[in-house]
C-alpha cells in the first residue's frame, strides 16, 4: 500500500487520466477525494471503486474551491488534472478561447494550490512531506505541435507554476511536480478524433507520430501519478516528467 494514510484530492476525476488515477490511488490505500464538474461521470466512480469520495467542483470557480477546501481535511496529495485542448493555430485563437484555456488549464491550478496549500503545509509539518502534481503535457515548453499553440502555451505555464511552488516550499517538505503525458487514449481524445474532417485519417496520424506504434492508455500514466504522490518520490521536486512513449526522444 504505497499511499496508505494519505488523503489525496484529484480533479477531472470523472473520466480519462484523472479517473484512472483516482482508482489507482485508492487501490494503493489512499483516501481519495475525486472532484469533477460532471456529476454524471463522477457518480459512477464509487460504483467502480468503493470508498472513493466524490464532490462536484468547477475548478474555474474560486468560491466553490474555497468552500470545498473549508469542508475537507488537510491533504497529503493534490493532483490538479483538469484541462482542455484547444485546436488551432495562433490565427484561429479568439480572445475568449485564450481566456477560457488559461482559466481552466492554469488559473484553476493557482486557485487550487492557494486553497489547499495551507492544509498541506500542516500535513508536511506533521509528516515531513506533501505532494502537488500538476497536469502539463509533452505539448508545452518541452515540444511544439501543430494546432496546439494555445494548449501548449498554457501547459508551459503549468511547468512555470510547478517550479515556482516547488522552489517556495521545498524547505517545508512540500514537493510539486508536473506530469507531461504523450497522446493518451481518453474520451476527450476520442472526441478530437471524431471531430476531425476525416476521423480515420486523424487516428492514423495520431498513431503515426508514436515511436512505440500505439497511443498511451490511462494505465500507462497511473504508475507515474502514484509514484509522484507517494513518498517514493521524496527526493523529486520541481520536475516536468515526460511519459510520452518516446515522442520527444
Ligand atoms: P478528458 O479531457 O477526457 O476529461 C477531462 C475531465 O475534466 C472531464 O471529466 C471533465 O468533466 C473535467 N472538467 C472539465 N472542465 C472542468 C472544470 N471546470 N472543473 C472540473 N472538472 C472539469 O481527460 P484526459 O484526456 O485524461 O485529460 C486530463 C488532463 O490530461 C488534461 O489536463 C489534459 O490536458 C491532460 N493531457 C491529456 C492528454 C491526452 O492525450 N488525453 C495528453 C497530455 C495531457
Amino acid at each position: 500500500m504505497r499511499l496508505k494514510d494519505k488523503t489525496i484530492l484529484i480533479s477531472a476525476a470523472g473520466q480519462g487520466i484523472g479517473r484512472a488515477s483516482a482508482i489507482a490511488c485508492a487501490r494503493e490505500g489512499a483516501r481519495v477525494i475525486a472532484v469533477d464538474i460532471n456529476e454524471a461521470t463522477l457518480a459512477t466512480l464509487p460504483e467502480e471503486c468503493p470508498g472513493i469520495e466524490i464532490h462536484k467542483l468547477d475548478v474555474c470557480d474560486g468560491a466553490q474551491i474555497e468552500a470545498l477546501a473549508g469542508r475537507l481535511p488537510a491533504l497529503d496529495g493534490l493532483f490538479n488534472c483538469a484541462g482542455y485542448v484547444h485546436n488551432g493555430t495562433v490565427l484561429d485563437i479568439s480572445e475568449d478561447d485564450w481566456a477560457f484555456s488559461f482559466d481552466l488549464n492554469i488559473t484553476s491550478m493557482f486557485r487550487m494550490s492557494k486553497a489547499f496549500l495551507p492544509g498541506m503545509r500542516e500535513r508536511a509539518k506533521a509528516n515531513g512531506t506533501a505532494s502537488i502534481l500538476n497536469m502539463s503535457s509533452m505539448a508545452s515548453s518541452l515540444k511544439g505541435f501543430p494546432m496546439r499553440t494555445l494548449y501548449g502555451t498554457t501547459k508551459a505555464a503549468v511547468i512555470g507554476l510547478t517550479k515556482g511552488i516547488a522552489a517556495d516550499f521545498v524547505k517545508e517538505g512540500i514537493r510539486c511536480n508536473a506530469l507531461c503525458p504523450g497522446t493518451v487514449d481518453t474520451p476527450s481524445l476520442r472526441g478530437r478524433i471524431a471531430a476531425a474532417p476525416d476521423p480515420v485519417e486523424a487516428e492514423k496520424n495520431f498513431i503515426a507520430r508514436q515511436p512505440m506504434g500505439r497511443l498511451a492508455t490511462v494505465d500507462d500514466m497511473t504508475p507515474m501519478v502514484v509514484y509522484l504522490l507517494s513518498d517514493e518520490s521524496r527526493f523529486v521536486s520541481g520536475q516536468a516528467l515526460l511519459v510520452d512513449g518516446g515522442v520527444t526522444i
